[in-house]
């Protein structure tokens, strides 16, 4: 069946008509994708770089792409785990990205102060569910890792009076901390024996969706005459100069000094490379889409907010994600949303994906029904009533990386993109990131760095 029944979406309190472009522009740097990336560079980038225009322009609608179709959870830490990046990049480099994301919980903070949003932001402690001694090895890894390189994001709970103890090994015993086997059940709010080790972190929820445009309001008032925003307006063409971009959307030819991409990975765009190899033909082969789907349902709001993550293990593939926060949608305010995400299914072809044209196939929301009876102590003993079930395309780049930085093959291009499931913090971080290249600083290196070797997404691999 055809549903895309997004909560943030529905949540969405848009205030303005969409938004034209007015005929005589001249901006400096054209900002493609209306998510949140792409308005977070925008924020930054008018802000840190005052002499400058902005020009944002967006095939739909502000925020309804991924930013309008997801979990909401905010977390710090990467699709890839940190011990994966350290044995692939070493310490130091992957310890300035954690840091680097790490700081993006500010930058939301320095967000909120001076915009003076409204949209709902909880912080909490959450937790991510482990049955198996793989995935609490890794686990484990990270938590030593972390400690070597000074920082500290995750700290790791073991069942004491499980056997799983007696399976560590030796050299990582003393990187978690042992509690009571219903300690570790009640923090992933489960009676399933068969987790026993729960890592806690920093974490949050937000309708990243109504943060966005809550942002790009913000961003229309505070500029008048150095930011415009063009909506309903898909770029077909980027053509890249020496010292500039053209881009043709419909019947119209822009010139802008830089153009970032914050198009997710998604962007149905030729790029020209007036300046050297082409850039395009790697371009759309480089981002594997993926369908994410997710259901929702109402419950009282008795309960604080949370996020908890189940992780995958060898029999169930799926990495199941749960949140549950205040929700204001309904006519009766005074509930609190239960939301769950985890079954995926890959798309070869991104271009035949329409939010608003694609299935929720019966196998997903069985899977989620499933799974939620099965785990999560409060779910409701008869049948749900999901009120809400969406979709959202996550867009996985090989290294499993955010790409922020400039094009080597030709700075005017840059990239903020690749959504890789875990998205919100990495889009604010990289917003700050691109204003700071665009003010011309030289940054140190860093694993979200486009490669040098033309394609774009090959950070790392
Ligand atoms: C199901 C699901 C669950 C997720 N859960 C979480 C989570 O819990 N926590 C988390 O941190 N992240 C999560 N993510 C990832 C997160 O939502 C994304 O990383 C983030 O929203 C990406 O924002 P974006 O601005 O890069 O992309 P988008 O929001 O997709 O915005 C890109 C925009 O570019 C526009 N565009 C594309 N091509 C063009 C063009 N040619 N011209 C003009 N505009 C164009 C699109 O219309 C779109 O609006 C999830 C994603 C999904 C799909």
């Amino acid at each position: 069946m055809i549903i895309n029944n997004s909560p943030w979406i529905k949540q969405l309190k848009r205030t303005r008509p969409p938004a034209e472009l007015p005929k005589e522009i001249k901006p400096d740097v054209a900002i493609i994708g209306g998510g949140i990336a792409g308005v977070s560079t925008a924020y930054f980038t008018l802000k840190n770089n005052t002499d400058k225009k902005v020009l944002l322009l967006e095939a739909g609608y502000v925020a309804h792409g991924a930013t309008g179709h997801n979990a909401g959870q905010i977390v710090s830490y990467f699709e890839q785990q940190f011990a994966r990046l350290v044995e692939k990049f070493g310490l130091k480099l992957a310890a300035r990205a954690q840091d680097d994301i790490d700081s993006a919980w500010l930058l939301l903070e320095e967000i909120y102060n001076e915009a003076r949003l409204k949209t709902h932001f909880s912080q909490f402690t959450g937790y991510a569910g482990i049955k198996d001694l793989e995935e609490l090895i890794i686990h484990l890894k990270n938590r030593k890792y972390s400690l070597d390189a000074g920082i500290n994001f995750e700290h790791v709970l073991v069942s004491g009076d499980t056997v799983i103890t007696e399976k560590l090994p030796n050299e990582l015993k003393d990187f978690c901390v042992l509690v009571p086997h219903k300690e570790i059940l009640a923090r992933l709010e489960t009676e399933d024996k068969s987790y026993v080790a729960a890592v806690a972190t920093r974490k949050g929820v937000m309708n990243s969706a109504s943060f966005t445009e809550e942002l790009v309001g913000y961003l229309i008032t505070k500029y008048p005459g150095r930011f415009y925003l063009g909506e309903k307006a898909p770029v077909s063409q980027i053509t890249l100069n020496k010292n500039n971009a053209e881009l043709i959307l419909d019947n119209r030819k822009i010139i802008v000094g830089k153009v970032v991409l914050c198009t997710n990975g998604f962007e149905k765009i030729d790029i020209v490379n007036n300046q050297g190899p082409d850039i395009n033909s790697k371009f759309h082969k480089s981002v594997v889409g993926a369908v994410g789907y997710m259901a929702g349902f109402l419950e009282k709001p008795s309960k604080p907010p949370t996020a908890i993550s189940y992780l995958k293990t060898s029999e169930d593939p799926v990495y199941y994600y749960l949140t549950r926060r205040p929700y204001e949608g309904e006519k009766d305010n005074g509930h609190n949303l239960v939301s769950i995400g985890g079954p995926e299914a890959v798309m070869e072809d991104t271009r035949f994906y329409q939010p608003q044209n694609h299935d929720f196939p019966k196998e997903m929301e069985d899977d989620i029904d499933q799974f939620i009876h099965k785990t999560y102590k409060y779910a409701p003993k008869n049948n749900i009533e999901y009120k809400f079930k969406w979709h959202g395309l996550m867009g996985y780049t090989p290294s499993g990386l955010r790409i922020i930085g400039p094009e080597p093959l030709n700075p005017v291009l840059m990239y903020n993109l690749g959504c890789n499931g875990v998205g919100i913090l990495p889009s604010i971080y990289g917003g700050k990131r691109i204003s700071l290249f665009l003010q011309g600083k030289k940054l140190p290196k860093s694993i979200f760095d486009p490669a040098p070797n033309h394609k774009i997404a090959a950070n790392g691999v």
